[in-house]
């Protein structure tokens, strides 16, 4: 009796996605078919500069048109792919496609009279630490008939600092390509910004967590204002992220924060879209 209830028993307490070990492994067969199907897309968000507004890029955020349950977010699904390596392959797909992209804007004329417009990509931990991750970068890069000027690269504190010893060589290989070098969601590990001296970085993400909670609270204010504060006295950018009120950008603007993406300036949009977008300012 028990077994003849079974599957329906099974069905009506099925766990959400990658609960279990085999949700698991159904995702990361998945998620290899969804990359040879081309299911992955990237989406692009603005980045505008504080002082006159231009358009300095766009961030390149992953997402998945997956064929049953729609289009998905990182978060539900990078965590698997760093579990079984498949991050390697699809990290490698995002940092082509994104150069792809940014050929294509200026094969057709869209950087025109905008900044830099580079896009910046999200890096895994598992591919930064991946020994000859600079010559990956180049050999895509030359596949690709990109520059490294087109590019910027995002990394956590927490893969910096886990790989102190490899990462200024990385970094500066990377730099020599021409590529621009970013920490995102900076506030939230456990970095402190002298460590981050020793490297060579070109630009600071401020953690849309803080930026969340300004203008009023002020203890995101006080944190907030000393890292601008000081990431610009040591000589590097800083990108807030998650601005979604003028109050936001004020308060940020006049500490000193340089460049702004968020809601208030646009959402990720799929390229078609941003294309649109850039070309009606
Ligand atoms: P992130 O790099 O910190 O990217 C910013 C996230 O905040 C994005 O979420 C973006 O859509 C969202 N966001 C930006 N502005 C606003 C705003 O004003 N309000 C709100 N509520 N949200 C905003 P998304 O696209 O879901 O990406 C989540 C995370 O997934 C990213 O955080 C990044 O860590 C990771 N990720 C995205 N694409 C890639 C990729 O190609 N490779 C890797 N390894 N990670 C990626
Ligand atoms: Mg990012
Ligand atoms: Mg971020
Ligand atoms: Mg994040």
């Amino acid at each position: 009796r028990a077994k003849a209830r079974g599957r329906a028993t099974y069905q009506f307490f099925e766990p959400s996605l990658a609960e279990t070990a085999y949700a698991d492994l159904v995702l990361e067969a998945e998620l290899a078919q969804g990359l040879t199907r081309n299911e992955f897309e990237l989406f692009f968000q603005p980045q505008v500069e504080a002082t006159t507004g231009q358009l300095s890029g766009a961030e390149a955020l992953l997402r998945w048109r997956h064929p049953q349950r729609g289009l998905l977010s990182p978060d539900s699904f990078i965590f698997v792919a760093e579990r079984h390596r498949l991050m390697l392959a699809l990290g490698e797909w995002v940092l082509r496609e994104a150069a792809l992209t940014a050929r294509r804007w200026r094969e057709q004329g869209l950087t025109q009279g905008h900044g830099p417009m580079r896009i910046a990509v999200n890096l895994s931990r598992m591919q930064f630490h991946l020994d000859g991750f600079a010559d990956t970068v180049k050999r895509v890069l030359d596949e690709s008939h990109a520059k490294g000027q087109w590019l910027e690269l995002e990394l956590t504190e927490r893969m910096l600092i886990d790989d102190i010893e490899h990462a200024p060589t990385t970094l500066a290989q990377l730099r020599a390509l021409g590529l621009t070098v970013s920490v995102d969601d900076f506030g939230t590990g456990y970095t402190s910004l002298a460590h981050l001296t020793e490297l060579p970085l070109d630009k600071l993400k401020i953690d849309q967590g803080f930026v969340a909670r300004l203008p009023d609270d002020v203890g995101a204010q006080a944190i907030t204002r000393a890292i601008v504060q000081m990431a610009v006295g040591l000589g590097l950018t800083v990108t807030a992220e998650g601005v979604r009120t003028a109050a936001q950008w004020q308060l940020l603007a006049g500490w000193g924060c340089q460049q702004f993406q968020g809601e208030l300036v646009g959402s990720p949009m799929p390229a078609a879209e941003f294309e649109a977008w850039v070309r009606a300012r």
